[in-house]
């Protein structure tokens, strides 16, 4: 397949005058989304009412599209399904692999690791009460730090502040090895870069739509358990659609067979619809082009920045093998920085303490984009245009 990224950006609403380089924390908006989720409403929920379950099949949406976000990240049908929210599924992996190595009491992630999955860690630790513990070394330290006390060894892939990448495949096998399962999130891995979790024997991965994928605010998550596994796992929120009858009502829980189990209670059948049309878009994505695409832009945007800021610190690997979708740098007013820039139609995001982000998404930006967002990087940074009262001021969502 040979992608065709104007094809592809023609099937976004992007706001005029805007550049947006933020699509790695919230993608913008599919042209088709809206009236996928139109149908959904007029004809199917307001028409068809209940009946809809079973006519439209929302019922069996949380696998469909499962299979469908699957596809993406190397994948086999009928191993991922869809619902919740990524910090749900974080809780619902992590809690499956501690029940499934008793006799080891120690989680290995990294401090680079994004606050909410390391937080469910801490709130599911408590709840046990067992004694686990968390430990987080420096990204580059993990390796070294696997041995034969880790229960599980649970990290994003791609780091969400400097888009530095894992060697995924080199800590799976390090870590079954050491006799640990493996967690990965790969929230900026979807629809970022290549992933083949089929061939790359890990245990359990999970991820957001929202992000690179264009699901829509608050889309669902998904979660991905190795099929030989899924039979094992003990369902932590044991809720009656992860039931292996959820129509029975049996007063017991008996879990559904595989991935099912990760099911939890109703599907969010709105969220789903504007997911489904954007997994359209993906559909004519090869993500080897994407990959190749999203290395010509970064290279392009980091040596344009360097060429005319100088005050900027990247902090993205200049290798593209070894990041993300994204590209960072650091600043001490990085804050007003954004702001400024944001003022002036280039939308990227603050990560605290001092890093500016962007995302490089090949399905809607190209190299005008591109040479947009250092032009108007160059003139704030040059005139010192971040230093004004209003751009200090912060905002409840950075
Ligand atoms: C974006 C992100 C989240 C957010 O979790 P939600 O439950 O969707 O709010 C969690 N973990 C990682 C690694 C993320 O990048």
């Amino acid at each position: 397949m040979t992608t065709d990224f104007a094809a592809t950006k023609a099937q976004f609403h992007l706001p005029s005058g805007v550049t947006y380089l933020d699509g790695n924390s919230l993608g913008p908006m599919p042209r088709a989304a809206a009236q996928r989720m139109r149908t959904r409403m007029e004809q199917e929920w307001a028409e068809m009412l209940i009946t809809a379950w079973n006519r439209a099949d929302w019922i069996h949406d949380p696998r469909r599209i499962g299979d469908r976000v699957g596809r993406l990240v190397g994948a086999a049908t009928g191993t991922v399904v869809m619902g919740d929210t990524l910090s749900i599924k974080v809780h619902q992996a992590l809690a499956s692999a501690l029940a499934l190595r008793p006799d080891r009491r120690v989680i290995l992630s990294d401090s680079g690791n994004f606050p909410s999955d390391l937080y469910i860690a801490q709130g599911l630790i408590a709840t046990l009460g067992q004694g686990h513990s968390l430990k987080t070394p420096a990204p580059q330290d993990v390796l070294a730090a696997i041995d034969d006390t880790i229960a599980v060894v649970m990290l994003t892939e791609v780091d969400y502040r400097t888009g530095r990448r894992h060697d995924m495949q080199a800590i799976i096998q390090a870590a079954h090895r050491a006799g640990a399962l493996v967690i990965w999130d790969l929230a900026h891995s979807a629809g970022a870069i290549p992933v083949n979790l089929g061939q790359s024997g890990v245990d359990f991965a999970v991820g957001c739509t929202y992000k690179f994928l264009n699901g829509g605010p608050g889309a669902p998550a998904f979660i991905y358990v190795r099929p030989d596994l899924a039979p094992m796992c003990r369902p932590a929120l044991s809720g009656w659609l992860g039931h292996e009858a959820p129509f029975a009502f049996d007063p017991d829980y008996r879990p559904a067979g595989g991935i099912d189990r990760m099911r939890c209670g109703t599907p969010p059948v709105l969220a789903l619809a504007a997911l489904d049309a954007a997994l359209d878009v993906w559909d004519q994505v090869d993500m080897a082009d994407l990959q190749a695409r999203s290395a010509t832009l970064a290279d392009r945007f980091i040596a344009g920045v360097e060429a005319t800021c100088p005050d900027l610190t990247l902090v993205t690997p200049r290798d593209p093998a070894r990041r993300g979708s994204q590209v960072s740098f650091a600043f001490d007013h990085g804050y007003p920085a954004m702001q400024a820039i944001i003022d002036r139609g280039v939308i990227g995001d603050f990560r605290a303490p001092n890093i500016m982000r962007f995302g490089i998404t090949p399905l809607y930006l190209d190299e005008a984009d591109i040479d947009r967002a250092i032009a108007v990087l160059a003139d704030v940074m040059g005139n010192r245009l971040w230093d004004q009262p209003q751009y200090h001021q912060r905002a409840a969502v950075t």
